[in-house]
């Protein structure tokens, strides 16, 4: 995600809000998360007990107790994929839905959740079977008519329809199905994809996806990955059927619909172009679009093969969001992209959507990284390189970045207070400070091989702040443990 640069008047400045919880009352509430977990598994222990019999199913758990979203995603089962067949009409903003979900149960289960925010739902079958539903708050629970037993694969179907509304974030922005001037698109960080289909919403349930979305003739529908087919319906009707056959975090599926002027072409390397870029904003973004396959073709070289099949771009009308975000394969920018931001979107595809985070508080794996990329790209380009940016930063000269950087040593990036300082400037400019501090211990040699090593050692996979500092040291031979007490988790800001 990227939000500088852009238009963001209605975003409050976070850094400065009054009644920001101090860090004693976080600790606290972590405690009291932890001490949780072990009272619930006793209660359904006993329960379990009560009934006489070690296979019968058990509830799935209805959260991941994510640090930061607790109910976000649910326990039970992994998703390994999903077919969603949309329907939607920007006139009236209807949205018809089928999803299909094929998972592998964990537990056995005698029900289990998904996260829906809004819309109606129809019909839900397992397995071909109609099951029992019901739905409190976000979450859905699905009753089979029979048990799923631990190990299974199976097969639920969900069809729904409304009206689809957005979240409104910690921080005060929206995300999620959102309206545009002549359509709508879909933008789901951290959970606003569950507002547009049903679904284990939380980023360490990766799961291949088809996504086939039908829209009134003479708009064009684009989602992630690369299009199977578009044909006609028959009744006035085009679907645009997309295929990502690479694992995917919901967080980062897209839908944009809209009168986008659409040009493909093909990277040096061979590597699919996809550009869908709004009426009005053709000419400035050509400039960043005529350069993205070269922006690929350099993050290969940086950070090792591109690990999607297909790459591309949607750029949605000026003043739809006030920021930018990396849904995989096809960035979403609101308005023309610069070069730069493109960097920071397209250095995402390997830092943040093929190795993604395992919960919200690793954001900075993401965030870090891609504002490093940004810096790399400048080193490479003549620009001011790392080193210099790094040294401009701790003299509290914000020049090179921008305002929004003056606070990048409010909290440590590893442990933001709360939610609503997930995307806020430490978790970006701290966190590519952690990256130099690393370069200036390795060595660039053994720093550039860190680099290409994380991204593809857990390719399309899953990976935690904890998981980064062993690698990181095990990589390099180095010991870094000063850099992860200092830059990454120290509360005090860093002295020069
Ligand atoms: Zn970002």
């Amino acid at each position: 995600m990227d939000h500088r640069a852009l238009n963001r008047p209605n975003r409050p400045n976070r850094l400065n809000r009054p009644n920001r919880p101090n860090r004693d009352n976080r600790l606290n509430r972590l405690r009291l998360t932890r001490l949780a977990a072990p009272a619930v598994a006793a209660l359904v222990a006993l329960t379990a007990g009560c009934t006489g019999s070690t296979v019968q199913g058990r509830p799935g758990a209805s959260g991941l107790r994510d640090p930061y979203f607790p109910k976000a995603g649910n326990g039970g089962y992994q998703v390994d994929h999903y077919a969603l067949d949309l329907g939607y009409r920007p006139a009236d903003r209807q949205l018809t839905g089928t999803a299909v979900i094929t998972a592998r149960a964990e537990q056995t289960l005698s029900s289990f959740n998904l996260d829906l925010s809004g819309l109606r739902v129809d019909a839900v079958t397992v397995e071909g079977e109609p099951a029992r539903y019901n739905r409190t708050g976000r979450e859905l629970t699905v009753r089979p008519r029979k048990d799923l037993g631990k190990g299974e694969v199976f097969r639920a179907e969900v069809r729904y329809s409304g009206t689809p509304r957005p979240l409104t974030d910690a921080d005060g922005s929206q995300e999620g199905w959102i309206t545009t001037a002549d359509g709508a698109v879909a933008v789901g960080e951290p959970v606003g994809s569950m507002t547009w289909f049903p679904g284990n919403h939380h980023p360490s349930d990766k799961a291949s996806y088809d996504i086939t979305l039908t829209v009134p003739q003479g708009y064009e529908a684009v989602s992630n990955g690369e299009l199977a087919s578009r044909r006609d319906t028959g009744d006035g009707r085009t679907a645009f059927a997309w295929h990502s056959a690479e694992p995917m975090a919901s967080y980062l599926a897209t839908a944009a619909i809209g009168k986008f002027k659409v040009a493909t072409s093909r990277t040096s390397s061979g590597i699919g172009v996809y550009n869908a870029v709004a009426p009005g904003e053709e000419a400035r973004s050509a400039a960043a679009l005529g350069r993205l396959p070269e922006v690929v073709e350099w993050g290969a070289g940086r950070f090792g093969p591109y690990p999607f099949a297909t790459v591309g771009t949607i750029v949605v009308p000026d003043g739809t969001l006030p920021y930018a975000l990396e849904t995989q394969t096809k960035p979403v920018y609101s308005g023309a992209p610069s070069v730069e931001l493109t960097v920071h979107e397209l250095a995402h595809q390997w830092f943040g959507d093929s190795v993604s985070p395992k919960s919200w508080k690793d954001m900075w794996l993401n965030e870090g990284f891609a504002t490093y990329a940004e810096w790399l790209w400048s080193e490479d380009h003549g620009g001011p390189g790392a080193q210099k940016r790094f040294d401009a930063l701790l003299a509290g000269d914000t020049s090179f970045e921008g305002a929004d950087a003056a606070h990048w040593d409010a909290f440590p990036p590893a442990a933001p207070p709360g939610p609503e300082d997930i995307s806020e400037a430490p978790v970006y400019y701290r966190g590519a400070m952690v990256l130099q501090r690393i370069r200036q211990e390795a060595g660039d040699e053994r720093f550039f091989d860190l680099l290409r090593g994380w991204a593809a050692d857990h390719r399309h996979g899953n990976a935690s702040t904890a998981d980064f500092t062993a690698y990181a040291q095990q990589r390099t031979g180095r010991d870094l443990k000063k850099v992860w007490d200092v830059w990454l988790y120290g509360e005090d800001s860093p002295k020069p």
